[in-house]
């Protein structure tokens, strides 16, 4: 049947050539020695970080509870707080105290840099006493402090007032445009060069 042997004629005639097969092996293998050539490098960087220098034997990690001995008191309170967490990496060699850590910071974590002790230890928290209108700002405050050191923060705030309600903006935009499109016979694009600040562009000097 005609009908039939069509699609099968488009798929022998869509078979590339000898060479383009050959070019698209090419940029397969070089593909291939690429990764192949990443995953060397970062393997010999997971080894540099992972294997005792001194034994060549490979560093397990110590639980969270056996870690807290080689942390700092603030890092301590980093990890009780989640914005740190510390991975601590020890050389099982009897004989040997190597050891190396490993900080991961937690990018969601509320608490921010503390000014004195410069630990991830900081959390604010912030009153509202007057909430903003469209008219008049509000006012807050903000209580900072650090879950590690003794540094305390009062201050104040003032909330920017709220603008016009989005929907009321976009409402007259939509009008606007509306009016140029009717109009679009008669001026052209040149009326809607003017509110879009497309001025540069506009018919200016052409
Ligand atoms: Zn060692
Ligand atoms: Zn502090």
């Amino acid at each position: 049947m005609p009908v039939l042997s069509t699609p099968w004629h488009f798929a022998w005639a869509a078979i590339p050539s000898y060479e383009v097969l050959l070019g698209a092996l090419a940029v397969m293998v070089l593909c291939l020695g690429a990764l192949l050539v990443m995953l060397g490098v970062w393997y010999r960087w997971w080894r540099q970080q992972h294997v005792c220098p001194e034994h060549r034997l490979l560093m397990p990690m110590l639980s969270e509870a056996d870690d807290d001995r080689y942390l700092e008191s603030g890092e301590r309170v980093e990890e009780s707080l989640g914005s740190i967490d510390y991975q601590v990496f020890f050389c099982p060699h009897p004989e040997c105290d190597h050891i190396r850590t490993f900080r991961v910071e937690d990018v969601f974590s509320d608490y921010r840099r503390c000014p004195d002790c410069k630990f991830m230890t900081r959390s604010s928290t912030q009153t509202t006493q007057s909430y903003p209108t469209e008219k008049s700002t509000g006012s807050a405050t903000v209580h900072e402090k650090c879950g590690h050191c003794d540094y305390a923060l009062t201050y104040q705030v003032t909330l920017l007032e709220l603008g016009p309600p989005a929907g009321g903006r976009l409402g007259s935009l939509t009008q606007q445009n509306h009016q140029t499109t009717g109009n679009s016979d008669q001026w052209g694009s040149g009326g809607l060069g003017g509110p879009y600040g497309g001025g540069g562009l506009g018919p200016g000097p052409f």
